[in-house]
């Protein structure tokens, strides 16, 4: 597991020096390591090495992993596109909702939590680069949706998500999350009730550098750390 080891401090390496690029303060980013893909012991080496935070983009597979590593205290994240008819088996479960992109899905963990007597907490989704085929809102949608989201007092609205499109050079993609951040403003501007913009979440393996010095304080990181070649 040495490579474990080494992949986490390089990481977080990366992390302290782009956060001090821009005269951050490193520990207000917060790493989240994404485990799809990742057997349950090699997750559980990460814990011990000191991850805290884990993100999965699947309901089925977080469902199988999440009994596996109850009571180590870990912060579970949903990253990945949530389906309506998965959302009963999840809520209770996960910390913190990266990809709500619709009022449905919204209102369907509305219903959840208000039956459940507990606020969920969500970021929205955004398409920033309006590519085909991903999920997110437009961002001419963002702030119709949030002010819908509003109403839903179930719902603690925490902050913007993007995926920004692979690129080979990390730097074309700066404009990206340059705007998430614009309209995490934008929607802070509106003093929603509900609706506080804490948390940017933005920046994979690739090109997390680049998002911490664009203001994410969420990176979403797979490969860079359970990957065995990086
Ligand atoms: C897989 C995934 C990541 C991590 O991607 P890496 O390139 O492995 O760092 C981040 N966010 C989401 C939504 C993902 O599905």
């Amino acid at each position: 597991m040495e490579f474990l080891r080494e992949n986490i401090e390089r990481v977080r390496d990366r992390i302290g020096a782009a956060a001090r690029r821009r005269g951050r303060n490193p520990e207000d980013i917060t790493l989240v390591a994404v485990t799809k893909g990742v057997p349950a012991e090699i997750i559980e080496k990460g814990i011990e090495l000191g991850l805290e935070h884990l993100g999965e983009n699947r309901a089925q597979e977080f469902l199988k992993k999440y009994p596996l590593l109850q009571g180590k205290g870990v912060h579970w994240h949903f990253i990945g596109h949530l389906q309506r008819n998965k959302v009963r088996y999840i809520w209770d479960k996960v910390d913190l909702i990266h990809s709500v992109d619709s009022l449905r899905l919204a209102q369907e963990l509305n219903r959840r939590a208000l039956e459940g007597g507990r606020k969920i907490k969500i970021l929205v989704q955004v398409n920033v680069a309006r590519e085909e085929g991903k999920f997110g809102v437009a961002p001419e949608d963002l702030l119709p949706l949030v002010r819908q989201m509003a109403s839903l007092e179930g719902l603690c609205i925490e902050g913007l998500m993007t995926l920004a499109p692979w690129l080979p050079d990390p730097e074309e993609v700066r404009p990206v999350f340059r705007r998430l951040y614009e309209l995490s403003r934008e929607v802070e501007a509106l003093s929603l009730p509900g609706v506080q913009m804490r948390y940017l979440s933005m920046g994979m393996s690739n090109d997390f550098e680049v998002a911490i010095e664009e203001g994410a304080n969420l990176v979403r990181i797979g490969r860079a750390i359970f990957g065995k070649n990086t």
